[in-house]
């Protein structure tokens, strides 16, 4: 192994310990429990020496943003790290939704109709359901995906009661040049007037505002892997 690779292995086992400990910390602030926030650790265009740096570490909770990418990289690490858990945190097109569907144990960004039925579709085929977030576009920006919070609540409800799928949380992305704070708040509101336990907002530049707006999982790439080599 080059020295190269030994060197960013152990820096992914220090960036990991070190973000735990401020996860650990943001928690005291708030007043809240030591396992109330779960870190999804991004692993999107990192390699796979980098990610099983962080397995070999106990860490097992991961995110990636593409299905194909996935489908490249996962299904050997999970062979080798059976409960290994990966979280979809990016768009999802439902030509992939019977792949992802495989390869995930949750989909944080389902935000349409469509894919929704495509969804509890391809789970009735494969005989069980997968756990599902809805995505909420909290600063209602035209190019970013998820529902605008005016219409969280009905689709939750729809997709809920109607499709019958199985959804247990919320997530955002906050605008880069705003206050994350504010949209962390606005879809805290939104999950508790609908019962729903689980909220997926922070990344490394603001998890630990998530944590005191009530996160319950913090999605965090770069402060753990470094900076993504081709974005
Ligand atoms: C890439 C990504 C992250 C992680 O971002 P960092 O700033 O690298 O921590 C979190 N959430 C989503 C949806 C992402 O696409």
């Amino acid at each position: 192994m080059s020295i190269n690779k030994v060197d960013s292995q152990i820096n992914v086992a220090n960036n990991l310990m070190l973000i735990n400990q401020k996860i650990q910390a943001a928690l005291k602030r708030a007043t809240r429990q030591k396992d109330d926030v779960q870190l999804i650790a991004v692993s999107k265009v990192q390699p796979v020496e980098k990610i099983e740096a962080a397995l070999v570490k106990g860490h097992r909770l991961f995110g990636e943003n593409r299905v194909q990418e996935a489908a490249l990289k996962w299904p050997a690490l999970k062979i080798k790290y059976p409960d290994a858990k990966l979280h979809l945190i990016g768009p999802l097109q439902t030509n992939k939704v019977k792949d992802a569907i495989m390869l995930f144990d949750v989909i944080e960004t389902l935000d349409r109709l469509k894919l929704a039925e495509e969804i509890k579709k391809q789970s009735v085929k494969k005989g069980s359901d997968i756990t599902c977030y809805v995505q909420v576009n909290t600063g209602e920006e035209e190019q970013k995906a998820g529902v605008f919070p005016a219409e969280a609540e009905k689709f939750v409800k729809h997709c809920q009661d109607t499709v019958g799928l199985n959804i247990k949380g919320l997530m955002c992305i906050p605008p880069v040049n705003e206050e994350s704070a504010l949209h962390f708040s606005l879809l805290g509101e939104i999950a508790g007037r609908l019962k729903l336990p689980i909220l997926s907002m922070g990344m490394s530049d603001d998890f630990e505002t998530a944590i005191a707006f009530g996160a319950t999982h913090v999605r965090i790439g770069s402060s753990i892997f470094g900076r993504r080599e081709n974005s």
